[in-house]
């Protein structure tokens, strides 16, 4: 569960200054603390950075409830970690790219401090995140991969619209695709918002789309994408075909 005193309040260097649902606590704490479900190190199975060893740093909680969410066990639990004892594991396992991800790791106000901390030892740092939370907290050299929720996540009211404007050339934006109905709304806000124009202009690294897991058949959603010439790129969770679909720590 994640506690009021592990929420965030932090600076904004992409441009905005508050954040919905912080709130300020130990902001002068000595030993900066997380929640954290797990840290791994596997294979990318998401994004532009597909295939690349990376270790995964997953916190725990999420104030969303997607129905095909496929971490829950990352919603409870978790084990009291010091931001020291997380940038130690880090290091340990070595990986030059690193993702902090959960659950949704922004609800974590030192989930910002951990993303600062990585930088300045020179990891290359990833946040996935819901596109519940305001990113514009995070360093411009963090490059987020965010979602939109579409409306079979039953999460879609969570958008948290203002977002887009602080993603920039390093940043991707990912829907998550459960049915037709998913993809003609994705489809509407990619062209409605000229997020197309945007990657060909290189303020958007890349638009993701990707069907639930057993859920949306594979092959429909790529012909639908060559059919309507969307300039988008299909993903599948690459490390559910590496490894069992259920496994965690993967
Ligand atoms: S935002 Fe992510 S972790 Fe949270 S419920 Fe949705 S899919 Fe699960």
């Amino acid at each position: 569960m994640v506690t009021g005193d592990e929420r965030i309040m932090a600076e904004s260097p992409r441009g905005s200054t508050d954040q919905a649902g912080a709130t300020a606590t130990d902001a002068s704490s000595p030993e900066p603390f997380l929640r954290i479900t797990e840290i791994f190190h596997s294979i990318q199975g998401e994004s532009t950075w597909v295939g690349a060893p990376c270790t995964f740093v997953r916190l725990t909680g999420c104030p969303l409830r997607c129905v095909w969410c496929d971490t829950e066990y990352s919603f409870h639990g978790g084990e009291r970690m010091t931001l020291a004892q997380v940038v130690e594991r880090v290091q340990e396992i070595g990986c030059p790219v690193v993702e902090i991800t959960g659950g949704e790791p922004l609800v974590h106000r030192n989930a910002f401090l951990l993303a600062d901390q990585l930088l300045e030892d020179g990891f290359t740092v990833l946040v996935e995140t819901s596109g519940a939370m305001d990113i514009s907290p995070l360093d411009p050299r963090i490059h987020v991969i965010m979602d939109l929720k579409c409306p079979g996540s039953g999460e879609s009211a969570k958008n948290r619209w203002e977002n887009l404007e602080h993603l920039d050339g390093r940043d991707e934006l990912k829907f998550v695709l459960a049915d037709r109905t998913d993809y003609e709304w994705a489809r509407g806000v990619i062209r409605e918002r000229g997020l197309e124009a945007r990657v060909r202009e290189g303020s958007l690294r890349a638009i993701l789309l990707s069907p639930v897991w057993d859920g949306l058949d594979r092959q429909e959603l790529a012909e639908w994408i060559l059919e309507d010439g969307l300039e988008v790129r299909f993903q599948t969770q690459l490390h559910k075909h590496i490894w069992d679909p259920q496994r965690k720590g993967v």
